[in-house]
């Protein structure tokens, strides 16, 4: 296993970027973990079967989806999960 993959709960894993260059120490713990600093649910998209998460440390966007998570940028967030941004 290749220093940057990391699992998620579930069979999950990491999306593909580098892993260690996306957030937080906090934020990934969080992620990883499911627990402790795991950064804050923002919205669900049933339409990207895939939830929302900011993290209120380094203030990242992640797309936290069914199989993987990565962290995107505001103006991909808002793409991808407009109803996070309505109003
Ligand atoms: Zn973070």
């Amino acid at each position: 296993m290749a220093e940057s993959d990391a699992y998620l709960g579930g069979g999950r894993m990491v999306g593909d970027r580098d892993w260690f260059m996306q957030g937080c120490d906090r934020c990934r713990q969080g992620i990883l973990s499911g627990k402790a600093d795991n950064p804050e649910l923002i919205v669900t998209s049933v339409r990207m079967h895939a939830h929302l998460r900011r993290c209120w440390f380094c203030a990242a966007w992640w797309e936290d989806g069914e199989r993987e998570a990565h962290v995107v940028e505001e103006r991909e967030a808002r793409v991808l999960f407009p109803e996070a941004f309505d109003g």
